[in-house]
């Protein structure tokens, strides 16, 4: 079994048994996403210890928002539902400020977002960054000409697809979706993207279900930041 159904039927045990979700800091280790609040404690000044346990704080807030909900869209499965931290105001907020903080100083021209709920964060990420928004859909919802990519699901294979003319040489861009579970939707969106030659791709999640190890089907090259990982 592959794809994103195996990402659903796996999350289901992931969920059902103990899950510290740990927020990673902010100032360094942002590549770690595994870092422990003992961290916070050792080899940092007391502006940046103050500074991440804010940051801590904050997360903790979007994370008590995110709804387990049992058995959909299978049974056995558990389904992480953002629209409950989309409905707060102080944590949809937060997940603005926390992807400007991520992407500031890296000179982002374009967020992609992918359907339908990467919309979300991918829109507020680029409202954030003033940078420019693009979609990538399923198979026949943009109008104009695309570029396609296939990746495998448990059965058959699924496609989206993006605009053709939608990112130039001279782009940067942050690839966002909101969970990463077994990364075949964010792998192939990232082969759409890197086939426009931009100068740099970041991807970027809210949630990332740790047990499933979907970064070891992302490109080694990209730098991938999650908010949250459970
Ligand atoms: P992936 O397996 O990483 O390709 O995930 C495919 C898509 O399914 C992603 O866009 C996720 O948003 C969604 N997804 C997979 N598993 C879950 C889950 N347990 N809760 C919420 N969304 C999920």
């Amino acid at each position: 079994m592959s794809g994103p159904t195996r990402g659903w039927l796996s999350a289901a045990g992931i969920a059902s048994g103990f899950s510290p979700c740990p927020v990673p800091l902010r100032g360094r280790d942002r590549s770690r996403p595994y870092t422990r609040m003992a961290t916070l404690t050792s080899n940092l000044s007391p502006l940046t210890s103050f500074a991440n346990l804010l940051h801590i704080s904050y997360m903790e807030y979007i994370k008590s928002k995110i709804r387990d909900v049992n058995d959909f869209p299978k049974k056995g499965i558990v389904f992480k539902d953002l629209t409950t931290v989309f409905k707060d105001a102080k944590a949809l907020h937060q997940i603005g400020e926390e992807l400007a903080a991520l992407y500031r100083d890296k000179g982002v021209t374009k967020v992609v977002g992918i359907e339908s709920r990467g919309f979300i964060g991918g829109a507020i990420a680029a409202f954030e960054l003033n940078a420019g928004f693009v979609p990538v859909r399923k198979p026949g919802k943009l109008p104009a000409d695309t570029l396609q990519a296939s990746y495998d699901k448990e059965y058959g294979k699924d496609v989206i697809e993006i605009h053709r003319d939608a990112i130039n040489e001279d782009d940067v861009v942050v690839i966002h979706d909101d969970v990463l579970a077994t990364g075949g939707t964010m792998a192939a969106a990232y082969n759409l993207v890197k086939s426009m030659n931009p100068k740099k791709i970041y991807i970027n999640f809210i949630i990332e279900l740790s047990a499933l190890d979907g970064r070891r089907n992302l490109p080694a090259e990209a730098e991938v930041t999650s908010l949250i990982v459970c």
